[in-house]
């Protein structure tokens, strides 16, 4: 079985919650669960303690936890750069490397939860 949710957040609790949230609504319990987020989520180790911290002593604790971080992908409109960009942390606007415009954001805003048994 593999199966996947894409959550959108908006900051790193709203983040840690919807994880967990999925994972509580899982029933029967996967072995492996991937997580695949970017700094657009939050802070990539933030949410791996806290997820960490809060199945610690549950039954959820045996699922194997992988966390991803992938680079957001944007699309520039004023000088049309495709492509993935580096953010130091969590922000609400991403600047084109190249033209230094805002930017529409293709990749990285959602969080997409991979299942596997
Ligand atoms: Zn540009």
């Amino acid at each position: 079985m593999q199966w996947r949710i894409i959550i959108d957040t908006m900051h790193e609790f709203d983040t840690v919650e919807k994880i967990y949230n999925s994972l509580l609504n899982m029933g029967e319990l996967p072995n492996r669960v991937y997580i695949k987020l970017s700094k657009l989520n939050g802070n990539v180790d933030f949410v791996r303690f806290a997820i960490e911290s809060m199945i610690k002593g549950t039954a959820l604790e045996r699922i194997k936890l992988e966390f991803i971080e992938i680079k957001p992908k944007i699309r520039c409109r004023t000088c049309g750069y495709e492509g993935e960009v580096d953010i130091p942390a969590h922000v609400h606007f991403i600047r084109c490397p190249f033209c230094n415009d805002v930017v529409d954001i293709i990749e990285g805003k959602e969080i997409e939860i991979l299942v596997k048994d």
